[in-house]
């Protein structure tokens, strides 16, 4: 059996709500697979409704005492946390590798940046400060004071399985929030694992809580958690049509909300830049999780003058660099995809691009290894109707596109209904300078693949969210503003 976070006996495999571990109410459980071999790793609650209910009502108790600590108070429970986060970061890492099937360097570099969230939010939770403004009127006095908004519901995804709870627990936590954990259905234990931490630095019973179902009962969970009158805020980072889901199910509760949906990251390659660094950009933005990343390069976009050159470049980078195989062995740096409707997706991108008039100059099926991975492909003279550019691919793809101009490289670029990242090279700074202001995205690399930091303001345009997560904006969504107006002075 796998060892779960050193310190305990066993990877615990129940859920947590109001400070107990436990089953489903339904006794039910559901299978977690190691995607990297298809075995199972443990089996956790399969829960519904009743017990998402039973989550709000805890979250919601809790909720009473926990707004009222202070902000020191909540900063050192944060910091212990993160302290222990950072003791377990090996046993951490290896558990998100077996559920995730990611390379286990890279499991420690979310663990990290999965950390780093807790480090920033408690030294944050210090400085949530309200304002003094200047009356109109001498009797006056008129002053903004900030308090937590309520109870939160975090539902997260499977490519960060660490970090994306980090970053709303954190921020949530440092306002003064209560919160309700969803992990995604392919990755519960990094959840249950860092909660069972939290626990251990002294969080109080209901402050967090985690619960846990299968993809069957996701839709019965997530209506509760975006329709109770009790919860106030909803965090959620995932697909486009579950955020555009869950968005209505607020609105009518009229609850805040923060969004972080897909991208379709435009990657745009001057005849100005230095090629060197760009690959190198280009090797971490495109490859990290296997592309599974909402910010990963998507759509390549190489000018005419550097266009055949750079492409050798990658093609040689993607064919001799790229070792496919488990995360947890040596060396690997290039692991299998999630499950199979990922692999299916991406499959089925791949085939109705080249159908579509894409030209194949590597891979482009499921590698030989079998199983869930995916052999990295680049497709050539892909155009904004290929499905590939169309639709975010979320895979080892690389679609490409050659451009003359700067202005048919941006008309592309803009071409889309989501804005989350965007990346340019160009050593030009005046090129810089004018394509980052037009480019229709919330984040942009520029000169670099690597953009995402707890200091950072992450977040999208257009249909990829609502909101900022991490840097000090990440503490809006959980934190109202109060007016009182002092009179009679
Ligand atoms: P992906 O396609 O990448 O799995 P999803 O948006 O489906 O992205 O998943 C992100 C998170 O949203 C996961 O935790 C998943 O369980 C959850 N989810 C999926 N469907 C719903 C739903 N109807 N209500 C609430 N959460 C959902």
């Amino acid at each position: 059996k796998y060892q779960g976070v050193r310190n305990m006996s066993k990877m615990r495999e129940e859920a947590y709500i109001d400070g107990q571990w436990v089953s489903a109410k339904s006794g039910k459980t559901f299978p977690v697979l190691n995607p990297a071999n298809g075995k199972v790793i443990a089996n956790v609650p399969d829960m519904n409704e009743t017990d998402a209910e039973l989550a709000v009502d805890a979250a919601h108790k809790a909720f009473q005492t926990w707004r009222n600590t202070t902000a020191k108070e909540r900063s050192v429970l944060l910091r212990k946390w993160f302290n222990l986060m950072e003791e377990n970061q090996e046993s951490l890492s290896r558990l998100l590798t077996a559920e995730a099937g990611k390379p286990l360097a890279e499991s420690r570099g979310e663990l990290m940046y999965g950390s780093s969230f807790l480090e920033w939010f408690a030294e944050e939770a210090k400085r949530i400060n309200g304002e003094v403004v200047c009356s109109p009127a001498r009797s006056r006095e008129m002053i903004f004071i900030r308090q937590p908004a309520g109870v939160a519901s975090l539902i997260t995804p499977w490519n960060f399985p660490n970090a994306m709870i980090t970053r709303k627990a954190g921020a949530a936590l440092a306002a003064g929030c209560t919160c309700i954990i969803k992990p995604a259905e392919d990755t519960p234990l990094s959840a249950i694992a860092m909660v069972d931490l939290a626990e251990q630095a002294g969080i109080p019973p209901g402050v967090v809580n985690v619960v846990t179902s299968s993809r069957g009962n996701t839709p019965a969970i997530g209506r509760v958690l975006s329709t109770h009158n009790k919860i106030s805020v909803l965090s959620f980072t995932g697909s486009t049509p579950v955020g555009r889901l869950l968005y209505e199910n607020c609105a009518r509760g009229i609850k805040r909300v923060g969004l972080e949906l897909g991208g379709n990251a435009p990657f745009i390659v001057f005849n100005a830049a230095d090629l060197k660094t760009t690959l190198e950009a280009f090797m971490v933005a495109k490859f990290r999780n296997a592309g599974q990343t909402c910010i990963s390069g998507s759509r390549f976009l190489i000018q005419s003058g550097v266009y055949d050159e750079f492409v050798g470049m990658i093609k040689d980078a993607m064919e001799t660099r790229l070792v496919v195989g488990d995360g947890m062995d040596n060396g690997v740096n290039f692991g299998p995809l999630i499950n199979q409707s990922q692999l299916n997706k991406v499959d089925g991108l791949v085939k109705a691009s080249i159908a579509a008039g894409a030209e194949c100059l590597l891979g482009g099926k499921p590698h030989e290894l079998g199983g869930l991975f995916y052999e990295p492909t680049i497709l050539t003279n892909c155009a904004e109707t290929t499905p590939c550019f169309e639709e975010e691919i979320f895979g080892p793809v690389v679609g490409i596109r050659k451009f003359e101009t700067e202005e048919e490289a941006l008309q592309i670029a803009n071409s889309c209904d989501v804005g989350l990242a965007g990346y340019i090279f160009t050593q030009d700074v005046s090129q810089a300078w004018r394509v980052a202001r037009q480019l229709e995205t919330g984040m942009i690399g520029i000169n670099e693949g690597l953009i995402s930091a707890a200091e950072a303001a992450f977040g999208g345009v257009k249909q990829s969210g609502i909101g900022r997560e991490g840097s000090r904006h990440g503490i809006e969504e959980y934190s109202e503003i109060k007016y009182l107006c002092f009179g009679g002075i």
